[in-house]
C-alpha cells in the first residue's frame, strides 16, 4: 500500500484592491504633506483656508525633514 500523495501549491499574491486603496491612501499623504497650502481644508471652510494654512502647518516639520521646499 502506497502512501497518498499531498501535493501543496501555495500562492500568495496581494489582491489588486488592496493596492488600489493603499495607493490612494500615499498619493493623498504625499499631497498633504508636500503640496497642501490649504486646498484640502477648502473643500469644507472655503478661501479661509488658504490664508489659515491649519493642515500645512501641522505637517511643516516633516514637510521639511522629508525635503519638500515650501519657504
Ligand atoms: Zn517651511
Amino acid at each position: 500500500m502506497s502512501q497518498p500523495k499531498e501535493i501543496l501549491i501555495s500562492k500568495s499574491s496581494i489582491p489588486r484592491i488592496a493596492i488600489i486603496a493603499l495607493a490612494a491612501i500615499f498619493a493623498l499623504g504625499l499631497f498633504a504633506v508636500g503640496f497642501d497650502e490649504g486646498h484640502l481644508f477648502s473643500i469644507a471652510f472655503g478661501d479661509k483656508a488658504f490664508d489659515q494654512m491649519y493642515l500645512h502647518e501641522l505637517s511643516h516639520d516633516l514637510r521639511h525633514a522629508a525635503g519638500f521646499p515650501c519657504h
